[in-house]
């Protein structure tokens, strides 16, 4: 999303790339999923980029951010984007609907069972988002969760009893209730903007929440 050409880890840039201006939801834009955004000129860059979104501005994939990430993932090429999460807590790789199988190839599954293996040390975990269906990657090997729309959010369990590496997921929509609470509490200013009857409030119902699926877990 850089057609400033600035250059991240030494060597790597955006030039000639713009795959995260396909595979990437842009929920300002309304742009879904694995369909070109209509600002981008394709493999060149953003036709808006002054004007584009915070949600664009912020986003930096992890081939541009992360060493340990092979030149083999260069997003042109694998036509596939790496997604870190802030907290390096999930890694999501998208994978190009024109080419559904490219994590299934030599090297990058071997990379991805790797990665796997590192995010669960970490109490992490690797998502590949192939098409509409999500997958979860572990050590032992994979789980389709199924079609997650745009407007829709996954929330990891994790089991109890295991040794931090193992989750349960469940899909909820961007908009039910549950999740609005649950982004209170995590959101500083949100929470700031609330009153303490609000904030004890939603903090039950999330507490009671996570119990009732732990306990149908
Ligand atoms: S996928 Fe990565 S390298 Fe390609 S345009 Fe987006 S941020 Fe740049
Ligand atoms: S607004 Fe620009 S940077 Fe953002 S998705 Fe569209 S083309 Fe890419």
């Amino acid at each position: 999303m850089n057609e400033t050409m600035t250059s991240y880890i030494e060597g790597r840039s955006c030039a000639g790339c713009t795959m995260c201006c396909k595979l990437l939801s842009i929920e300002v834009l309304n742009k879904p999923r694995q369909r070109w955004c209509t600002h981008c000129d394709i493999g060149v860059g953003c036709k808006i980029y002054d004007e584009r979104p915070e949600e664009c501005r912020t986003f930096t994939c992890g081939y541009l951010a992360d060493v340990g990430i092979g030149e083999h993932w260069k997003p042109a090429v694998s036509k596939m984007v790496v997604s870190l999460a802030t907290n390096a807590k999930r890694i999501v790789v998208y994978v190009d609907s024109d080419r559904p199988d490219a994590w299934r190839k030599e090297p990058y599954y071997t990379d991805l069972r790797n990665w796997s293996k590192a995010a669960a040390q970490n109490r992490g975990e690797l998502l590949v988002s192939q098409g509409r269906d999500m997958f979860v990657i572990t050590p032992e090997g994979e789980t389709n969760l199924g079609q997650v729309g745009d407007d829709q959010v996954i929330i990891a369990l994790r089991k109890s009893g295991s040794g931090g590496s193992e989750f349960d997921h469940v899909v909820l929509d961007l908009d039910d209730p549950i999740f609005e609470k649950m982004k209170l509490l995590k959101d500083p200013d949100a929470a700031k903007a609330a009153s303490p009857e609000e904030l004890s409030e939603a903090r039950r119902e999330v507490d009671a929440w996570w119990a009732q699926q732990e306990k149908q877990g």
